[in-house]
């Protein structure tokens, strides 16, 4: 390959990585929106929310179901929390404080959309290289060293042991 040929392909690389963190927030700020303004269930306001934002974008469906993945991901995990701090009677606007903006709207949202959402959500999901996430420290499974992700972004791969499966925490 000729060192055109690699720059094209970095370049390919990179807008399709602000492609896909732009697809994110999109799908994950409608979602919130949607859980908040009405008693849609986290289905139905992904799917509301999925069609929205085809409309008014050029994405393929491929990229659209892998990117609602990852914001179904997130959103179950703050949700997961969040019922977690109702629990242990933590104040959940001081909860919120650390967390992105659109899911902490979520934190605070009704203690009966929590638990529903809650219950659905799966313990310690992994994360992997090449997946897009929101704001949180990614832990790396292998070396233990830690990212702190301040903005939504692509993962890369852990920057002391290269490997790419991570633990998060919000
Ligand atoms: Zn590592």
């Amino acid at each position: 390959m000729t060192e055109q040929n690699d720059q094209n392909q970095e370049q390919q690389d990179q807008s399709q990585e602000q492609q896909e963190v732009g697809l994110y927030e999109k799908l994950a700020k409608r979602t919130a929106e949607l859980l908040e303004e009405s008693k849609k269930t986290l289905d139905e306001a992904m799917k509301k929310a999925k069609e929205e934002v085809s409309k008014a974008g050029d994405f393929s469906s491929e990229q659209m179901d892998k990117v609602a993945s990852y914001v179904r991901r997130d959103l179950t995990e703050n949700a997961n929390k969040a019922s977690e701090a109702v629990m242990t009677t933590v104040d959940p606007h001081r909860m919120a404080a650390g967390v992105q903006s659109v899911f902490s709207r979520i934190l605070t949202s009704t203690a009966d959309a929590l638990s529903d959402l809650a219950q659905k959500a799966e313990k310690n999901l992994e994360f992997k290289t090449g997946e897009v996430t929101s704001p949180g420290t990614l832990t790396c499974k292998d070396c233990g060293a830690e990212m702190h992700m301040k903005n939504t972004t692509r993962i890369p791969p852990c920057p002391k042991c290269h490997k790419t499966l991570f633990r998060k925490s919000y």
